[in-house]
């Protein structure tokens, strides 16, 4: 009865693109069995969670949210998947995104908008659970699943979790393994957990993240017991407040929420401290170039002949598969990153885009590394604005791509990063406030986001 009533609720929002509820059951079954048997339990042993659609899974349909996988059964499972498995969770469903992770309000997901559970006060507006990882921060908020996976690319984590006051971390570039998740920018993409506490997040990605073999990036590091050493008295830390996110007209429930968690960190001992960021407003179209660039190169395996959806017009050669397959089978979201994608990366205009954009990406590492001479970590708003209405932002692309302008620069400097719930705005919603920690100090994060919580 209650796995009936979450299945009506999951359709209402339409955070899940399929169910297997088989899945969880048997992950409960292990749990009782090996407790019988006195065996030690996993740190995630029974938990259900839900899986964004992005992560393969071995005899499970997964999509990307795109018409183009739609069907594809993956023979195989993505390494984050198979080491929560291992670590005794189960699996509730896949959840829906952005059609290949790319958009922030899940309206370009061939499967449908996902909507929040969330309304503002006086207005019946519905409103976006954000993106891409939109599925899973709509299933966490309305209490569908304890927790979700999430990749984060420019935002995607810590985007949606902030606007439907959840909790979700971006590990350090690495730390996860992206062997098995749907690539759409494989120097930015990670893995991480998304949930309703930093205590949860920090187990979750405990039995997340290690070194792969599989992914020629992941980084060969031990996993440190982050929940075990959870520690919100931040006595004799630097809190660095970057002036250059603090912008011309700013919405102003963002500053007060800003303003509000200076001051917690001060009442947990913490010194806050001005830093500056100073390439930061070039970090939003470096990102809007090297992710296309790299998205356009990883689409082209999509071609109607290796996975998901063919197209084979009577008559047709080849080059007509092709074009008929791409043409049915991508979203305008999709299309326009990879021609965006194939434009910067042409023989003419490599070096005035990409080659600019990836300097660019290396003066906002520096601007980080320099500021983390000076603090500890940094706190910083994780969005612009709250929960937006759907279709309100759908058919300007720019002002949907702004809402992505304080995530972007930790993707691009690899840094761990993560978004708690910190306010409600006046109407009543909720804001999220993101903490920003040196390469590979998960732990300075998740201790900061507890202050905050
Ligand atoms: N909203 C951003 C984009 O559309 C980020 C997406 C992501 O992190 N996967 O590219």
């Amino acid at each position: 009865e209650v796995f009936n009533g979450a299945v009506e609720a999951a359709a209402e929002l339409n955070a899940f693109i399929v169910a297997t509820p088989d899945h969880a059951l048997a992950a409960a079954d292990k749990v009782d069995a090996a407790r019988a048997a006195g065996a030690e339990l996993g740190p995630m042993a029974g938990v259900p969670i839900g899986m964004k659609d992005l992560f393969a899974t071995n005899g499970v349909q997964t999509t990307a949210a795109s018409h183009m996988l739609e069907g594809f059964v993956p023979p195989y499972e993505s390494t984050v998947s198979q080491k929560l498995w291992d670590a005794g969770a189960g699996m509730l469903g896949k959840l829906n995104l952005d059609q290949f992770a790319m958009g922030s309000s899940n309206e370009t997901s061939y499967f449908g908008p996902v909507k929040s559970p969330w309304k503002a006060e006086g207005s019946n507006a519905t409103l976006t659970s954000g993106g891409s990882s939109g599925g899973s921060s709509a299933a966490v908020a309305a209490r569908l699943c304890p927790a979700a996976t999430g990749t984060d690319t420019g935002g995607s984590i810590r985007q949606p979790c902030a606007i439907t006051g959840t909790t979700g971390i971006k590990p350090t570039y690495g730390r996860c393994s992206r062997w098995g998740i749907v690539a759409f920018a494989s120097s930015l993409d990670q893995a991480g957990p998304m949930s309703r506490s930093v205590e949860d997040c920090a187990i979750m990605l405990g039995a997340m993240a290690g070194f792969d073999p599989k992914d020629s990036t992941s980084l060969d590091a031990p996993v440190p017991d982050w929940a075990g050493a959870l520690n919100a008295d931040l006595k004799g830390k630097k809190i660095g407040i970057p002036r250059e996110y603090r912008m011309d007209g700013m919405d102003e429930e963002i500053l007060a929420s800003w303003q509000a968690g200076k001051e917690w960190l001060r009442d947990a001992g913490a010194e806050i401290v001005d830093v500056s960021l100073p390439h930061t407003k070039y970090a939003l179209p470096a990102y809007y170039i090297v992710a296309p660039a790299e998205a356009s190169s990883n689409l082209a395996r999509y071609d109607g002949v290796r996975y998901g959806l063919r197209d084979l017009p009577e008559g047709a050669g080849l080059q007509d598969m092709y074009a008929a397959t791409r043409a049915d089978g991508f979203g305008d979201e999709v299309k326009r990153r990879i021609i965006i994608g194939t434009y910067v990366l042409s023989a003419g205009f490599y070096d005035a885009y990409y080659t600019q954009a990836m300097k660019v990406r290396t003066l906002v590492q520096q601007d980080f590394h320099k500021a983390f001479a000076e603090c500890d970590a940094i706190l910083a708003p994780t969005t612009p604005t709250p929960a937006f209405p759907l279709e309100e932002m759908n058919s300007d692309p720019l002002a949907m791509y702004l809402n992505d302008v304080f995530a972007v620069p930790a993707s691009l400097a690899g840094l761990p990063a993560m978004s708690v719930p910190a306010t409600l705005t006046a109407k009543g919603l909720p804001l999220g406030l993101q903490v920003i920690g040196k390469p590979m100090d998960e732990q300075q994060v998740l201790d900061v986001g507890l202050a905050i919580e």
